[in-house]
């Protein structure tokens, strides 16, 4: 507490992200990044980048980029929303469409950074539980609010909703702004994308942290009809007028360039989340379907206080959220082989311990 702080400083409860420890031996399953590294057309891209023009500032509007995920996405640049990560972009989409005079929507189990900024931009939340599998039923959203956001698949379940249900949730609010974060589709949903000319009040949000395995970079984007995306530009341009810079405008190019590399990635990631899923059943975990890079899972006989804890000992790293109705489960990232070989190897003599 300090006295020179705001009213609003006092009250902020921020999202607080996974660990990112400073040593280097650890098996590092917390936050959802990909086990491989990019593209090597990136690396080429950012040395390119940094020798020639990093003295100029950046291209404000980042021309280029836009185009070209509008070509990637069959969408218009004016169309295209680029912000420095995910996170940046929902926040200027929660200034933009969200704060609305009615509360927002969204489920109460579910990314962290939706209550916080709530809580910074002065929103009112409206947040509907998941049913009893922890699933988002899209009837529980039939009642009046200004706005909806919710990522699918959901975090930190992995649980996804189908395009047809998506759709049916905005049938059902054809004059609210509806948000949809699809930081993890990549790795198994049904992208809203192709709604987008029907729905005149959906924003799809993406990020290239996950499944083009550039967290470093912080690249995020949202597509929508361009009165949203309008929007999106007026507030960038009240705030940071140059939210991307040249390596990340250069790099994130190079990564939808290609697209064979990042084709075989998602396999990978996706298989050995298939096998991670059939080891853990084994060992008697209850395992949610991921349509996600990590998994959310729980052991009858273990809390995962204690799991997350005796894992951490053993040099292996996983999310533990100590919320209601989740404080048993894990949420766990799909590493390469020999990182889930490491968890399994733990998780057995953890339950060891434990029985
Ligand atoms: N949305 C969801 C659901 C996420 O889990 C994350 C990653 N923590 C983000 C958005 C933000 O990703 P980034 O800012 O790296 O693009």
């Amino acid at each position: 507490m300090n006295r020179f702080w705001s009213r609003l400083v006092h009250e902020l409860h921020p999202y607080v992200p996974g660990e990112q420890p400073h040593v280097a031996d650890l098996v590092k399953l917390n936050t959802n990044e990909s086990p491989f590294g990019p593209s090597r057309r990136v690396l080429e891209a950012i040395r390119d980048a940094t020798a020639e023009t990093l003295r100029l500032y950046p291209d404000p509007n980042a021309t280029a980029l836009r185009q070209s995920l509008a070509a990637y996405h069959g969408v218009r640049p004016d169309q295209v929303f680029v912000g420095n990560g995910s996170d940046e972009v929902l926040a200027h989409a929660f200034v933009a469409l969200l704060k609305q005079d009615e509360p927002l929507l969204f489920p109460d189990i579910t990314y962290g950074f939706y209550p916080a900024y709530c809580r910074l931009f002065g929103i009112h939340a409206d947040t509907v539980p998941l049913d009893a599998s922890l699933r988002i039923r899209i009837v529980d959203y039939s009642r009046p609010c200004g706005a909806i956001i919710l990522p699918n698949p959901n975090a930190p379940t992995g649980i996804a909703l189908s395009r047809a249900e998506i759709a049916a949730l905005l049938d059902a609010h054809p004059d609210q702004p509806v948000v949809v974060d699809e930081a993890y589709v990549d790795f198994g949903a049904e992208t809203a994308i192709p709604l987008i000319p029907a729905y005149p009040n959906l924003l799809v949000v993406r990020t290239m942290s996950k499944s083009r395995a550039l967290a470093g970079l912080r690249v995020g984007y949202a597509i929508g009809n361009p009165g949203l995306i309008e929007a999106l530009i007026r507030v960038k341009d009240s705030f940071n007028s140059y939210p991307l810079d040249r390596l990340a405008q250069a790099g994130a190019i190079a990564s939808l360039e290609d697209e064979e590399h990042f084709q075989r990635q998602l396999s990978m990631v996706i298989d050995e989340r298939d096998r991670m899923t059939e080891m853990l059943t084994r060992l008697g975990f209850e395992v949610l379907p991921s349509a996600a890079n990590f998994v959310f899972t729980r052991h009858p006989a273990c809390g995962g206080a204690a799991l997350a804890a005796g894992l951490r000992e053993r040099r292996v790293l996983v999310r533990h959220f100590g919320k209601p109705r989740i404080a048993d489960y894990l949420r766990i990232t799909v590493g390469k082989r020999s990182d889930t070989d490491a968890l399994l190897t733990a998780l057995k003599a953890e339950l060891e311990r434990a029985s």
